[in-house]
């Protein structure tokens, strides 16, 4: 049972979820327990850029993308020396328990933190990856997925004029989870992940019928970790000889203020959060799976990793 302090920090690659970080402050402050919130992720802890917050910090917040703690990543938290410093100054504030807002990298990070000394943490999945393990949503994906839709109708109307192909270049070096959704949501043809092996002879032939038969415009959705955009696209326009236009999203897919999915699921996953940590819990990463808030062991989040649903891949032909 925590009586007196706990911080709350975001972490490891952004993501629009400060709902999140809100809804930890507001809750832990309406039981009588006083928020610390890191500044910049692990740096900031090892750094003791560590400041007290009042219900006022996260004012004017709940619509704004990004995250007011700042993030960073940091090499020296790697380190079994670095996490002890970084306990350490946790120690000089009295903060007893930890909510830490991030991806993968960011609950492993913490996972090894509870484990070398004790502190209660508990986790939320804050990526726009979508690749946390025993969950079917993580903060700010939604958000993210709304972007590049946003960005595929756009797209769509200017390759329809033309009749080009479009090839869209999306976040996901390791998962194809917010390509797939995205790329389903936006009505793209053919959508290439690295979880998946695609032909590319096959892709642009197919893809030339399409455009022999009258078809104005096609949409390819890659992930970066399927490979470049840039480099499809030339294949694609040598082979099939189709006008072929790529557009590498970036870091727009980040930014933006969040959906209001991301806004009430955040906000619910930051009050459990804190509740849970204040109440003793530990080790535990809260989620939604299947539209319902699951707890999922931190040690089993971090040591599993997560597989893209083969049904998506399997819409994502049906529908093409
Ligand atoms: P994300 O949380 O978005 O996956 P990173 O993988 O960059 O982002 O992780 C964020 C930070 O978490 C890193 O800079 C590092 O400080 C810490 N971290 C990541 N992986 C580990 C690890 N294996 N051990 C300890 N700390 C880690």
């Amino acid at each position: 049972m925590i009586k007196k302090a706990i911080a709350v920090m975001t972490s490891g690659g952004d993501s629009p979820g400060i709902a999140a970080a809100r809804a930890v402050v507001r809750t832990a402050l309406s039981e009588g327990v006083s928020v610390y919130g890191i500044n910049n992720g692990y740096q900031g802890m090892l750094d003791d850029d560590i400041v007290e917050l009042d219900s006022r910090s996260v004012s004017d917040m709940i619509q704004r993308g990004g995250t007011f703690l700042g993030t960073a990543r940091s090499m020296e938290f790697k380190t079994p020396e670095g996490r002890k410093k970084g306990f350490d100054n946790l120690m000089k504030h009295g903060i007893e328990g930890l909510v830490i807002i991030g991806g993968d990298g960011s609950l492993t990070g913490g996972s090894l933190l509870s484990k070398e000394t004790g502190i209660p943490i508990v986790g939320l999945p804050g990526t726009i990856d979508n690749d946390v393990w025993g969950m079917d949503y993580t903060i700010g994906c939604d958000t993210a997925a709304n972007t590049i839709v946003d960005a595929i109708n756009k797209l769509r109307d200017t390759a329809s004029a033309h009749r080009r192909i479009m090839v869209v270049e999306v976040m996901g070096r390791n998962s194809g989870w917010l390509a797939m959704m995205a790329g389903i949501a936006g009505g793209a043809e053919y959508v290439l992940v690295p979880e998946v092996k695609y032909d590319l002879d096959e892709m642009c032939h197919e893809l030339k019928a399409m455009y022999d038969a009258g078809k104005r415009y096609s949409i390819i959705v890659i992930a970066e970790g399927a490979g470049s955009g840039v480099g499809l696209g030339k294949v694609v326009e040598e082979k099939t000889g189709i006008d072929t236009r790529v557009s590498v999203l970036g870091h727009i897919q980040r930014g933006g203020s969040p959906t209001v999915e991301d806004r009430m699921k955040a906000s619910m996953l930051g009050e459990k959060a804190a509740l849970a940590i204040i109440s003793g819990a530990t080790n535990l990463v809260f989620g939604f799976n299947e539209g319902k808030v699951v707890g999922v062991n931190l040690f089993d989040a971090v040591n599993n990793k997560k597989t893209l649903d083969p049904e998506l891949v399997r819409l994502a032909r049906v529908l093409a």
